[in-house]
């Protein structure tokens, strides 16, 4: 395997491969053939199997390096960073790019500091500079305010995390070829001070807000737990999931995994429907992405109706149950 690639990390579950990952291997795609050198999808991960690594030659990488262990069934940062780091070291990629997932945001800064490099976190734009060849990586910044491009002109890799639905993923092309490379590591990589006791996957659809294309939030407004049945009612009407600024989380009107924002969620659905919510600065982080934003608050002066494509001041309580009404008749 060459030096000097571009790398993007594949997120594995449950032996499937992430469909964020694909996005990635766009990006990836579009910054090699710049660069005029090979990409190549990096999976970590405990029986793998070969359709879902072919897979990913489909959708654009010419090498996949696999390590693939018990070790790494479930993500545990410092066996995964550990073995990134003796991956990278091993053969020095100038580019690695991770989706801006729970994953990639949690092990991206750990390797970064391992290989002693610099990360651009959450970025929505990558290109290549053309006089310099250095990757351009461009994220909101001063809560989305302006758009900051940086570059990472000495330390390599260059890398980046990715805002999923940042880019589309390529066609998947079957007829494309691309080398396989089972990688093995030192078992002193798999060494933590963490045990792993148990795996209990997200048993609520929660964890999938991230891909959601149709989202219904609630804020404080929504006032209790058990009125978040009327949200999930118009949610079911457009095919979407339920989401929520950090108020009904701090409450415990639902679980942390719903919350979208600077410390929650980041989130790129087609429409987003924000229900009583203000619209602070912190929420806003999260919803930048969003395609179209509809908000419903009784405040005509709420901050909400400044991002929003659609605005509809008066009561949740009154707009929802009737938008639920219109849609119930026109869909039946
Ligand atoms: P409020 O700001 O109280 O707004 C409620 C809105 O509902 C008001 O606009 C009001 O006009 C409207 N309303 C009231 N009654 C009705 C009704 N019946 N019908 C329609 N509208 C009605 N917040 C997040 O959301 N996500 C984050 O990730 C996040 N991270 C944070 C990180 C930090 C470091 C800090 C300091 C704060 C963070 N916050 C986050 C909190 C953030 O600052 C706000 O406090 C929070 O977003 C407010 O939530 P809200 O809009 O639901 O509530």
């Amino acid at each position: 395997m060459k030096t000097n690639s571009v790398w993007t990390l594949s997120e594995v579950s449950g032996g499937k491969i992430h469909p964020v990952s694909f996005e990635l291997l766009a990006w990836g795609r579009s910054l090699a053939d710049d660069l005029k050198v090979s990409l190549c999808a990096v999976v970590l991960g405990n029986e793998i199997c070969s359709e879902a690594l072919q897979s990913l030659i489909q959708s654009g990488a010419d090498e996949v390096l696999v390590v693939d262990d018990p070790a790494l069934a479930n993500i545990l940062v410092k066996p995964h960073a550990n073995t990134l780091k003796t991956l990278v070291d091993t053969f020095e990629p100038q580019i690695f790019l991770a989706a801006a997932t729970t994953t990639g945001r949690t092990l991206m800064p750990y390797l970064s500091i391992l290989v002693k490099a610099g990360l651009t976190a959450d970025c929505t734009g990558l290109e290549i500079e053309p006089e310099t060849q250095l990757l351009l990586q461009t994220r909101p910044a001063i809560g989305g305010n302006i758009m900051a491009t940086i570059k990472t002109p000495t330390s390599r890799p260059q890398m980046a995390t990715v805002r999923p639905k940042s880019k589309q993923a390529l066609p998947k092309d079957l007829t494309r070829t691309g080398e396989i490379i089972w990688q093995s590591v030192p078992e002193s990589c798999f060494a933590t001070s963490v045990e792993q006791i148990e795996f209990l996957p997200n048993e609520t659809d929660a964890a999938s807000i991230e891909e959601a294309e149709v989202i219904v939030a609630g804020g404080r407004a929504v006032k209790a737990a058990n009125n978040f049945a009327l949200l999930q009612q118009l949610a079911d009407l457009l095919g979407g999931t339920i989401g929520a600024s950090r108020v009904p989380v701090d409450f415990g009107w639902q679980p942390y995994p719903r919350q979208i924002g600077l410390s929650g969620k980041t989130i790129s659905p087609q429409l987003y429907v924000a229900c009583g919510i203000s619209g602070s600065i912190q929420h806003l982080a999260g919803i930048q992405t969003a395609e179209k934003i509809v908000a419903i608050n009784k405040d005509p002066d709420a901050q909400i109706f400044q991002v929003a494509d659609l605005g509809i001041v008066g009561d949740l309580f009154e707009i929802l149950p009737a938008l639920i009404d219109e849609l119930n008749t026109n869909l039946t």
